[in-house]
């Protein structure tokens, strides 16, 4: 059976994926998310000049000789707390008692910080001489209406909530969080909650996967364990297209005895865009599309399934969820250790390594046995080194490209 490369598996999966339609959706619930349009401010930030301290707005001209021997001593016309309208216009030799945030009295082009006076209710001494212009918030200094703030594609931090609330948008157009079903086969499978019993092990690619899928902002949609039989298989795969956006199952899609999903996808009419990539960890990895959905064959061994999920569902889920960044930071390395590929063997291998930085720059080194079901290898590593598929065995200190797992997305 012919085995797709690494780079039309990538560019067959991410072709046949469109963002998720944008949802007006409160601002409170965006977080996360990633804008569908861009925001235009429909107002100045600040909208009104205001004091940036608690102090006295004055004239400069009347703090030109004021020292802390021989202060300026002006008359208080009136108090400005935050949130009130303008009292009076600040006129030469007077002072408005001024609060931060107060809207700044016509006549303004200082304001003196309090600690830099004395005041009785009607009098207050300057000791210093400022300039005009301190302490000041101009209108628009920080947004200015019709500008663009946030752009199409930005991901909605609290930064952008805090900004889009203070120009008064309370509902933005957001790309939906996808719901992604996760259904995990094999007779031999329990909770992770539960003992085994006699040729059982735990159930950890639901929990894995599931944390995949949350880490990369998506929906986990988990479904219960589904018995290798054509009927449980079929069921479940009915269920999850249904009502989910994105199904992955897991395990069974080898060619073993009980190896139903790729079959019963093929009679539920699913479309193969390819079965098989030549890879290592990850050889059986399929993709699909049922009902326009896109669906993920993951191999059953747990290296292999995150890995694929890493690789292929990670960048396929940001793209659905309208972020323009889809890969992480990739990088070169010198691997630490010689590593053995056959001549003939034309598979990309994914090696879990340890990036870390030498005096001649970054070191990849393997964190133990890269058999495809040894999961401590993953816990250990922090980027995944691509052993190219042309090309044989690599010397020690050799370059390889390395994909910065811990990283966010950059490309
Ligand atoms: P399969 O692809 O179903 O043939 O599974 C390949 C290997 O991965 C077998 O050793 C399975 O026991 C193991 N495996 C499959 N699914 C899981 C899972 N959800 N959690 C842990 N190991 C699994
Ligand atoms: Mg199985």
């Amino acid at each position: 059976m012919e085995s797709l490369s690494v780079e039309a598996a990538l560019q067959g999966i991410l072709a046949r994926i469109q963002p998720l339609p944008a949802r007006g959706t409160a601002l409170d619930e965006a977080l996360g998310r990633v804008l569908a349009e861009d925001i235009h401010a429909t107002e100045n930030l600040p909208p009104f000049p205001n004091s940036a301290v608690d102090g006295f707005a004055v004239r400069a001209a009347d703090l030109a000789t004021a020292t802390r021997e021989h202060p300026a001593h002006l008359k208080v016309l009136a108090d400005a707390p935050a949130g009130t309208v303008v009292c009076c216009e600040v006129v030469p030799g007077a002072a408005v008692r001024i609060m931060t945030g107060a809207e700044l009295p016509p006549g303004t082009e200082v304001v003196v910080p309090v600690e830099e006076t004395s005041s009785t209710p009607g009098e207050v001494q300057v000791f210093r001489c400022l300039g005009a212009g301190l302490n000041l918030r101009l209108a628009g200094e920080d947004v200015r209406a019709g500008e663009v703030v946030a752009e199409r594609g930005t991901l909605v931090r609290p930064a952008e909530i805090g900004l889009l609330a203070a120009l008064g948008r309370v509902e933005v157009p957001v790309v939906p969080a996808p719901r992604v079903a996760v259904l995990t086969t094999g007779a031999e499978l329990v909770e992770a909650g539960h003992k085994p019993g006699p040729g059982q092990i735990r159930d950890a690619n639901i929990h894995g996967l599931g944390a995949q899928v949350r880490a990369a902002g998506a929906l986990f949609q988990p479904f219960p364990r589904v018995p290798d039989t054509r009927e449980a298989v079929e069921e479940a795969l009915r269920q999850a297209i249904g009502t989910c956006d994105v199904v992955l199952t897991n395990g069974g899609v080898s060619v073993g005895d009980y190896d139903f999903v790729r079959e019963t996808l093929d009679r539920l009419g699913a479309e193969p865009v390819f079965i098989q990539v030549a890879q290592k960890p990850g050889r059986p990895l399929s993709f699909w599309l049922l009902q326009g959905k896109p669906v993920f064959g993951l191999p059953g061994n747990p290296v292999a399934a995150m890995v694929c999920f890493e690789l292929y569902v990670r960048p396929a889920l940001r793209k659905l969820m309208g972020h323009i960044a889809l890969f992480r930071p990739k990088g070169t390395a010198k691997l630490a250790e010689d590593y053995r590929k056959g001549p003939k063997d034309a598979r990309t291998h994914w090696l879990r390594v340890r990036v870390q930085v030498s005096p001649d720059g970054w070191v990849a080194t393997r964190t133990g046995p890269q058999g495809s079901g040894i999961l401590s290898s993953m816990t250990k590593s922090n980027a995944i080194a691509e052993i190219p598929a042309l090309g044989g065995s690599l010397k020690a200190g050799e370059a390889v490209t390395v994909h910065l797992t811990d990283q966010p997305e950059d490309h």
